[in-house]
């Protein structure tokens, strides 16, 4: 099937976006929705505890097709003061570590999102930190960033979804974003001296599974060329109610743990930089009760290490030669 050629007549706009969503889960302002230790190679080669909090603030003003990250987020902003507070109660909760990330479901230097006036006493809680990991839309990377980073003891690096180097697929993700918007991005914080990860989407809705693949590794390169230090890859999951319905209509269809194996190899060989797999949610793309545990140790081995591994040896590889 053309996936593109179907869908062309399909609109998808914000509108069409927030009629399919379930209900918002009920979020706490004084506290993160989730925080955790973990541990991950950094750019040195060192393997590191990285503190993760997802911090708990107003929902994202994007409206991205495949976004599922609203679920716990508030409707207005929180008040002066929330965010700091929930960064030190998640790290008096934590053990030390030498890295953290502050996602925010959005934009970290959207003013509705983490109020202007906290910046100074967040800056404050991460002198301890070596490096400091917050999320952004490429449109929103101005002078905000710079400001941060004076604040800074540690490293800033920014987090931008390219999604994807398919323009077309990226225009149909309602992302609000061109290709050149996310060069434009990356060369104004490299310029500056920032680290850049993104987040690039395996199999997102329109493309068929060897498609899926090729636009990911297509979006490595892409991503390395604009100056990305790292690239996450996410297999493209369910649950926001606009994929359910596209995957009726034949329109998007969960990756296979296989693939993301492909792209995490081909990335990882390029050795220009670091590339993981991004495991949140991965139970739901079991394929293989035999070899499912065996393959995720395998991407997890993949990640810490930045080496490939060689293919498992299953039945369910075997069937498809
Ligand atoms: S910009 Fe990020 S957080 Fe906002 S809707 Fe898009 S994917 Fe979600
Ligand atoms: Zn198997």
């Amino acid at each position: 099937m053309n996936y593109m050629n179907e869908v062309s007549s399909f609109q998808i706009d914000d509108h069409w976006i927030i009629a399919q969503r379930p209900a918002k889960n009920h979020v706490n302002p004084k506290r993160p929705y989730t925080y955790f230790l973990e541990k991950e190679r950094t750019s040195n080669g060192q393997v590191e505890d990285v503190a993760t909090l997802f911090l708990t603030n107003r929902e994202c003003p994007f409206r991205c097709l495949m976004c599922d990250l609203w679920k716990n987020t508030t409707n207005c902003r929180v008040p002066d003061g929330a965010i700091p507070t929930q960064i030190q109660w998640a790290l008096d909760q934590l053990p030390a570590a030498q890295h953290i990330k502050l996602y925010n479901s959005g934009n970290f230097f959207d003013g509705q999102a983490i109020p202007t006036s906290d910046i100074p006493q967040i800056a404050g809680l991460l002198t301890a930190f070596k490096t400091v990991t917050v999320e952004n839309h490429p449109r929103l990377v101005n002078e905000s960033c710079l400001a941060f980073q004076d604040l800074l003891e540690p490293r800033l690096h920014v987090a931008m979804g390219l999604e994807t180097a398919h323009p077309a697929v990226l225009e149909k993700l309602n992302k609000q974003m061109t290709l050149k918007d996310f060069e434009h991005a990356a060369l104004y914080l490299v310029k500056n001296n920032i680290s850049i990860r993104t987040f690039i989407l395996l199999r997102p809705p329109f493309l068929t599974e060897s498609e899926g693949v090729k636009w990911a590794k297509r979006s490595i390169d892409f991503s390395f060329n604009a100056g990305v230090e790292c690239c996450v890859i996410i297999p493209t999951r369910g649950g926001n109610g606009a994929l359910e319905h596209l995957q009726e209509k034949q329109l998007f269809c969960p990756p296979r743990i296989e693939s993301l194996m492909e792209v995490l190899e081909y990335g990882i060989q390029l050795k220009h930089g670091l590339v993981f797999a991004d495991l949140w949610d991965i139970d739901n793309f079991s394929q293989c009760d035999k070899c499912f545990d065996e393959q995720i140790r395998k991407i997890q081995q993949m990640n810490i290490t930045q080496e490939c591994v060689p293919p498992l040896n299953c039945d369910c590889n075997i069937s498809k030669k």
